[in-house]
């Protein structure tokens, strides 16, 4: 039975990639010693770090002005460092209120005694669609504005960037980088944990603008975006495993065609369920059509006891991992960029058929 994946992350990562994994495990480049077991401070390493950095340059377009740093604590451990280390001036920042990672970013920003300004909020809609800007804001009151592009849990993404006027835009695009394109230069920071598009879990990546870089005192050496500038994300034991499985990922998206190419097939994949389910008369997607992700994928038969059986069926199926977040309910299939179409197609051919006996 094929089996596709289709968790919210850590998430499904390429067949040829996992081969290649598998391959080298034993002994990298005839070393005899493993990646597992490499010094980071090994050439071996050296050119490893380097080549990942490279090639996400090169995919994204990132210009020489932008850093790319490599940090552990995933997200969440950037919903400390974006604060600590860019609302230093005004300790206050502006915040769109997307969903539950957009919360968690705020909440987390007033823990460290950041004053957050929430602008707009969709909560009330259950966060169907996005919030707007409501009015111009300028950087004389705000640090930066935090946006989250695309929302994992409840499935909406920016495909257009909010008007931010003259205010640093820092992104979340943990859950759509390298899956449709953003210009790196309209942001002045962006993280993303890599678990969900670009590999194992263990290493969040950032890019920073260099004039957004500069000594901050008394914050954790870990999180301080300056240090890891100056020790090229080596401060300290940088996550090895996750870092090189990264690279070949990031390898495997530049053989595909790059990210334009990689969001024309997104397009292809989340359009494929999309109209599947805008047509069923059992399931439905309730997300305003322009804010749709092309990621993750809520829906659902409105009937609880349902959904159940459906989770059960697909899972039988070697569908996996389908059940929706917790506070969302029903079903979610996250299409990261290692999902193929034909994943997809199988999942509808399902569907279909459920439809059918139902
Ligand atoms: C998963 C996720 C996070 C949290 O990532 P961790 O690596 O688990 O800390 C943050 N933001 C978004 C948008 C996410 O999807």
């Amino acid at each position: 039975m094929t089996v596709y994946n289709f968790a919210a992350g850590p998430a499904t990562l390429p067949d040829p990639v996992i081969k290649q994994i598998q391959e080298e495990l034993p002994s990298l480049d005839g070393t005899g010693m493993g990646i597992l077991e490499i010094s980071h401070r090994s050439s071996l390493f050296d050119n490893i770090i380097n080549t990942a950095e490279q090639d996400l340059r090169d995919l994204m377009h990132i210009p020489d002005n932008y850093h790319i740093l490599f940090f552990q604590g995933g997200g969440t451990g950037q919903f400390a460092a974006a604060p600590l280390n860019l609302a230093t001036n005004h300790k206050r920042i502006a915040l769109l209120d997307s969903g539950h990672w957009a919360t968690r970013a705020g909440d987390e920003a007033a823990n460290l005694g950041v004053q957050v300004d929430v602008l707009a909020s969709t909560k009330d809609d259950h966060y169907q669609e996005l919030p707007q800007m409501p009015n111009p804001i300028s950087n004389k009151d705000y640090d930066y504005l935090h946006i989250t592009t695309n929302n994992t849990i409840e499935g909406t993404a920016y495909h257009q960037l909010p008007e931010h006027g003259n205010v640093t835009l820092v992104g979340d695009l943990s859950s759509n980088f390298l899956a449709e394109e953003y210009k790196v230069t309209d942001f002045g920071l962006i993280f993303a944990g890599v678990q969900k598009n670009v590999g194992p879990a263990g290493v969040t990546i950032a890019i920073i603008r260099d004039d957004l870089v500069k000594p901050v005192e008394h914050i954790p050496s870990i999180l301080n975006y300056n240090l890891f500038v100056k020790k090229n994300s080596m401060f300290n034991t940088p996550p090895v495993f996750a870092i090189y499985a990264s690279g070949l990922v990031l390898k495997w998206l530049k053989q595909q065609g790059g990210i334009a190419e990689i969001e024309r097939i997104n397009r292809q994949k989340s359009a494929l369920l999309y109209d599947f389910l805008d047509d069923s008369k059992l399931f439905s997607n309730h997300i305003k059509k322009t804010d749709r992700s092309l990621t993750n994928i809520p829906f659902t038969t409105g009937d609880a006891d349902l959904d159940k059986q459906v989770i059960q069926a697909t899972t039988d199926a070697g569908l996996m991992n389908l059940k929706g977040h917790r506070s969302v309910g029903g079903l979610r299939a996250s299409l990261y960029n290692a999902m193929p179409l034909a994943g997809v197609q199988a999942l509808v051919d399902f569907l279909h058929n459920f439809e059918r006996q139902h």
